[in-house]
């Protein structure tokens, strides 16, 4: 062991569990590039600013939770703790959005960071696949990104999970709302936290999670009943296209969630087999950012699924993802003469794409054996002098134990073939 491990809150990706997440990433990606959604990639920290007037100052993640630093040149730089702010940010300045062709859709893939009270499900580090369309009012495009998530934790074989949704009106309803809940709030008895969050961001209240705040709030006016005419249209739609892509939601009318920047639609998968951490993804409609950030009006929709809690939720769900055996052939050489012709075809059996490994380090055939074994292949090529005096390899199946002669110069058709 070294002197050194893993900082508090993270932990590394190490085989054979890594190739899981790997497929995840994968399965969360594939729906989106069969939309249209093209991939982006932002660098790990932004000016500190774009957080803090994107993603919102009364939200913990900005207050508490980002990791800052200044650099030597004495810029504020943040790590990134999420996607859509930098997304946004990097469409914009590069002027996608007036390429013509809106929305412009994107998708991204990476790493996040939070420095929040680790615990099972949450991290320090964490990983996240996402999507954004920016630049596009359709209620056919909130129900496009819903579905593809969907469609996402279904191909992986998740069934556990529920969809909670929920509007948070636009900037014509929201003020009076906002208005009537904060009166109602300031009436109750709350800590100074609290308090101070009635004035910033009174809807956050309605997610608080603790029951002494939630028994308070009954009786709290709500959103639904606030809507304006056109948001109350606009998620219905939303409502009926899920609907008719046999997508089943619940309406959790204190859906607010941890960003200041929603607007309409807003929505949350969760995993009923992960505890506290039961988020797996989520995202919403935020046709206000752009704006906030020095852009123009660019109304734009957006979820991000956690890759971490989605591998947690498949272990919770007993879910053995279908992965090809990391190698099929493992390549046993016995003495040098053998090792320099058996290395040449792992070379030729790797070029016709078949996943093959070789024993290093001059392992006896026994120890070989164990390690072809241990890889997972298929079949086993062992090969010494005599074999190679007769200019032959011995195949070895290893599932069925059968042995057989091939000619040296015919193993990689042999291969293929019996592979079937
Ligand atoms: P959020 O941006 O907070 O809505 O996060 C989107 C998704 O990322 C959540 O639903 C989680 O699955 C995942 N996520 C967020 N924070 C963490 C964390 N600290 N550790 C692990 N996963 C996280």
């Amino acid at each position: 062991m070294s002197t050194f491990k893993a900082p508090k809150g993270t932990y590394d990706l190490l085989p054979p569990d890594s190739a899981t997440y790997l497929a995840v990433r994968e399965a969360i990606s594939a729906p989106l590039r069969r939309a249209g959604y093209g991939y982006v990639e932002t660098p790990g920290f932004e000016q500190v600013e774009l957080f803090s007037r994107g993603v919102g100052e009364s939200t913990d993640i900005v207050t508490k939770e980002m990791y800052t630093l200044t650099t030597r040149g004495g810029d504020q730089l943040a790590l990134r703790p999420e996607g859509t702010a930098s997304v946004l940010r990097a469409a914009l300045e590069a002027n996608l959005h007036k390429a013509g062709n809106l929305p412009v859709k994107l998708w991204y893939s990476g790493s996040y960071y939070r420095y929040e009270r680790p615990q099972a499900g949450r991290y320090r580090h964490f990983s996240q696949v996402g999507a954004e369309a920016i630049g596009a009012e359709d209620p056919a495009l909130d129900a496009e990104l819903i579905i593809l998530a969907v469609d996402a934790y279904t191909s992986l074989g998740l069934t556990n999970f529920r969809l909670l949704l929920n509007s948070l009106g636009d900037k014509e309803c929201r003020p009076a709302y906002r208005a009537a809940l904060q009166e109602f709030l300031r009436g109750l008895d709350l800590d100074e936290d609290t308090r101070r969050r009635i004035e910033i961001n009174p809807l956050r209240v309605l997610d608080d999670k603790r029951e002494s705040v939630q028994r308070q709030l009954v009786g709290a006016p709500m959103l639904r009943d606030h809507l304006c005419e056109a948001c109350k249209e606009y998620h219905e739609r939303v409502r009926e296209l899920l609907t008719a892509a046999g997508v089943a939601f619940e309406d959790d009318e204190k859906l607010v969630r941890g960003l200041d920047y929603y607007t309409r639609t807003t929505f949350e998968f969760v995993h009923d087999g992960l505890g506290s951490q039961s988020a797996v993804g989520g995202g919403g409609r935020y046709d206000g950012l752009s704006e906030m950030i020095g852009g123009p009006a660019l109304p734009s929709v957006g979820w991000a699924l956690g890759v971490d809690r989605t591998v947690l939720a498949l272990k919770a769900e007993g879910v053995e993802l279908q992965l090809p055996a990391p190698t099929q052939v493992y390549a046993v050489p016995l003495g040098e003469e053998a090792r320099r012709a058996l290395f040449g075809v792992v070379t030729e059996l790797r070029r016709a794409g078949v996943a093959t490994d070789f024993a290093f380090g001059g392992k006896g055939l026994k120890n070989a054996m164990k390690s072809a074994n241990r890889s997972g292949a298929r079949f086993a090529l062992v090969a010494g002098e005599r074999d190679l005096a007769e200019g032959v390899v011995q195949l070895k199946d290893l599932e069925s134990g059968e042995q057989r002669a091939v000619a040296l110069d015919t193993v990689v058709g042999e291969v293929l073939s019996a592979q079937g």
